[in-house]
């Protein structure tokens, strides 16, 4: 057994966790990050894509990810319905607002360099087994790495940033709850070398069901293709693929994409859920660990930045100034954003996704008819689509 000891012990090496130990180091207060992947891993795990414009001037502030100035810069998306198609300048209806297109995993390749850079600590391929000394003073994180004994780090706080499948949330021992949807379909994503089409995205409905595509970097798009729960990336053969896919993407009289070779297929099951309250003790849980959802919408990463931007700031009063209010205040500050991304994001994904009742697709064909005629429904949507209002609470 060794003991280790910090002040705030960080869960998880995603957007969240490190977001905010770069913070925490710049004040000062001593961190440790633990991870229980290769840093490799964390590296090439391709995943979300699209940052809002106020996440991006939040990195940029901070000089946190170099990279994002390779970046490219979407403001427009294309909505394929099986009548006809139209195009939203969510952008310019947001006020001239965009989104920075930026992988996540070269987003969190910039965030370890820029960490390990300035000195501040990852524990790489050690899994946290459990979490005790909650209601204490004095925290205790076990982790482990493969084969080799436990490690336990003492500390003030814990940060909970290690995504929906972390062990920290299952260490409250009662208190807070988890609501969660679990949608009635699946999404197969892909990651394909080909151009993205017409440098915006690309929502299609269709019978079959949904298909989108979104740019990922100049000569790689990501594809999505709904299908039935209990789908298996197994039942989709390259082939079945673009067929599904050129069948889908060209409803409205739209052209298919042109196939190119496949780089990474999973199948993603689509669901969300809200922890209530996120923090029990000295644990305060951030990001995917607290309120995962479905890509619809691309807020999670947003959310995951913007939980840790403000834990940072409350974290640093506390030691700086012996002032606990934002602490205290964290779960309450964040929960209505965090709801109003959950809701924008489900209501989203229900225009995409029709139920099926004669009642329910006429009520669809209704919203869609706001959105492309109404301007003031549009400037809502884009205004919620693009992320609105400050990033901070
Ligand atoms: C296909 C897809 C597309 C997406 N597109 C977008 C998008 O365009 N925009 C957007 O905003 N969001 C998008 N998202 C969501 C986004 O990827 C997540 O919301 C984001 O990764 C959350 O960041 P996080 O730091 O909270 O958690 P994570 O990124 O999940 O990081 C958690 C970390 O904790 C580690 N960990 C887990 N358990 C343990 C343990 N026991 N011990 C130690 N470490 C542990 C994990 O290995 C991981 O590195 C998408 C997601 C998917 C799947």
């Amino acid at each position: 057994m060794t003991a280790l000891s910090t002040q705030v012990c960080v869960a998880g090496a995603g957007p969240a966790g490190l977001v905010l130990a770069i913070a925490l180091g710049r004040a000062g207060i001593d961190c440790t990050v633990v991870e229980r992947r290769p840093r490799a891993y964390l590296e090439q795990q391709a995943r979300a894509g699209f940052l809002e414009h106020r996440v991006v001037a939040y990195l940029r502030e901070q000089g946190v990810a170099p990279g994002l100035d390779q970046g490219m810069s979407h403001a427009r998306c294309e909505f394929r319905l099986p009548d006809r198609r139209f195009c939203l300048p969510y952008g310019e209806l947001a006020g001239g607002f965009a989104h920075t297109v930026y992988p996540q995993h070269l987003l969190v390749a910039d965030l370890i360099a820029t960490l390990l850079a300035e000195g501040g600590k990852i524990l790489f391929e050690y899994a946290i087994t459990g979490v005790t000394g909650l209601d204490g003073d004095r925290p205790k994180v076990t982790c482990r790495a493969d084969q080799g004994p436990p490690v336990d780090i003492a500390c003030d706080l814990v940060a909970g940033c290690d995504g929906w499948r972390g062990v920290t949330r299952t260490a409250v021992p009662a208190g807070p709850r988890t609501v969660a949807v679990r949608y009635p379909f699946n999404w197969l994503t892909l990651l394909a070398e080909v151009p993205p089409d017409a440098d915006q995205v690309v929502y299609a409905l269709h019978d079959n069901g949904f298909a989108g595509q979104m740019p990922r970097t100049p000569k790689v798009s990501r594809f999505y293709l709904a299908c039935p729960p209990e789908s298996a990336v197994a039942d989709w053969p390259d082939d079945r693929v673009w067929k599904e896919l050129g069948e889908r993407l060209s409803t409205g009289g739209a052209p298919a994409p042109r196939p190119g070779p496949i780089l990474d297929k999973g199948m993603l099951a689509m669901r969300s859920a809200v922890t209530e309250p996120m923090q029990y003790g000295r644990l305060f849980l951030a990001g995917d660990s607290a309120h995962p959802l479905t890509p619809v919408g691309a807020k999670g990463m947003n959310l995951a930045i913007a939980d840790a931007a403000h834990l940072a700031g409350a974290m640093t009063a506390y030691y700086r100034d012996g002032d606990e209010s934002r602490l205290r205040g964290y779960s309450d500050s964040r929960l209505p954003l965090v709801w109003r991304a959950h809701e924008f994001s489900d209501r989203f994904l229900r225009m995409l996704h029709p139920a099926g009742s004669d009642y329910e697709d006429a009520l669809g064909r209704s919203r869609w008819d706001q959105l492309e005629r109404n301007s003031a429904a549009a400037r809502v949507f884009a205004a919620e689509y693009v992320g609105s209002g400050p990033l901070i609470a």
